[in-house]
């Protein structure tokens, strides 16, 4: 059997079917429906946030944040992230400013916001890459400095804490993906999570949905709304997602175990006070060439690994950007190794072997 580098989590279908007879008999699927208004309130409560938006993917809720930010010009963004990052900002007529990421936790690196600001400037988007936590206290004191909007691409933070507090309630605006990819998914979906401005809670609120209620129309809108079928695989996950979390776990800890003084390279979060999700376990392998290799050989084995995130995104061809060699180097070595509940400690040895044996080739000849 093959062993993909993520395998989607399904609840006990019983359970599905539960919230499938109430489908039915409410004949309410969509628009604000009433499992949908649940799934948002034990989110709300989950994360501790004041407003949370549950939307049609990440991508709307990214898109969302930066409408209803009313952003113009140039936002200063991560290279090292998935493409929708950047391609929200160039989907909104935004410029993005790619400003190049810390080695250690391949998060926004501080240092370099300055040399990035210019009088055209009104936001930041950045990711917190993996789950890793970008130096939040920087981030806001630079906007707030600046007057920037600071808004987070937190698609890969469910059941991160920084501080005891949810990773996802940090900044202006935070956007969550539930993408079936996601460690806590709804199929497809995502939220915008607001812990401040009820204001830009409230545009968001309306955007989402064209930007009427009834016969008022208050502004531009898009069909961002989400269905009560996928509120219901989020209501089923929500009671499994900390079970598949410690799963996680467990496999990251191990991959870290068995790759400890390699010459593997194991980017970590890169601040203590932090709780991990343990989504991704990402590897920097020495070089692109041996990218190639560990891929090939791990194929072999029936395993597939996968480039993440490749290309860096100021690379990308619609998207001419500065050098950011950090980030580029990165991209060039980075793969995720196969977690999900398909993954056993038997498949976990064979894919830090074959790394070991690709990054080390003196090993195997010995
Ligand atoms: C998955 C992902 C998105 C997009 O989310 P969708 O729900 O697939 O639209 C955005 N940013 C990052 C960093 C992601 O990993």
């Amino acid at each position: 059997m093959e062993i993909a580098v993520t395998k989607t989590p399904l609840p006990p279908l019983e359970e599905y079917i539960e919230y499938l007879r109430q489908i039915w008999s409410s004949h309410h699927v969509t628009n604000n429906g009433p499992l949908l208004r649940e799934l948002e309130g034990r989110l709300r409560t989950r994360l501790a946030a004041r407003h949370v938006w549950f939307v049609s993917s990440g991508m709307a809720a990214l898109q969302l944040a930066l409408k209803a930010s009313h952003l113009t010009g140039e936002i200063i963004t991560t290279p090292f992230s998935y493409v929708a990052t950047a391609g929200a900002i160039l989907w909104e007529g935004c410029t993005p400013v790619f400003v190049d990421v810390r080695q250690e936790d391949l998060t926004l690196d501080p240092d370099l916001l300055r040399a990035a600001l210019t009088p055209r400037t009104r936001a930041i988007l950045a990711t917190h890459v993996y789950g890793h936590p970008c130096d939040v206290d920087r981030l806001e004191a630079f906007a707030r400095e600046h007057g920037l909007k600071l808004i987070y691409d937190a698609a890969h933070t469910f059941g991160c804490e920084l501080r005891g507090r949810p990773l996802a309630t940090y900044g202006d605006v935070s956007c969550l993906s539930f993408h079936a990819t996601k460690v806590f998914h709804t199929v497809e979906g995502g939220a915008v999570v607001i812990n401040g401005d009820d204001g830009l809670a409230e545009r968001v609120k309306l955007m989402r949905a064209f930007g009427h209620v009834g016969d008022v129309h208050y502004s531009i809108g898009i069909n961002a709304k989400n269905s009560e079928f996928h509120a219901a695989m989020g209501l089923c996950n929500l009671r499994t997602v900390d079970a598949v979390i410690a799963q996680r776990r467990e496999q990251y800890l191990f991959y870290h175990e068995l790759l400890t003084d390699s010459p593997v390279r194991l980017p970590t979060p890169g601040t203590d006070d932090f709780q991990h999700n343990y989504a991704y376990c990402p590897a920097l392998l020495p070089s692109e060439d041996s990218v190639h290799d560990a891929l090939a050989s791990l194929a072999i084995e029936g395993v597939r690994a996968r480039r993440y995130f490749h290309p860096a995104l100021n690379c990308l061809p619609y998207a001419a950007g500065a050098r950011c060699p950090v980030a580029e180097e990165a991209a060039q070595r980075a793969i995720c190794l196969p977690m999900s509940e398909a993954v056993t400690p038997e498949v976990q040895r064979r894919v830090a072997a074959a790394l070991l044996q690709v990054v080390t080739p003196h090993v195997s000849a010995a």
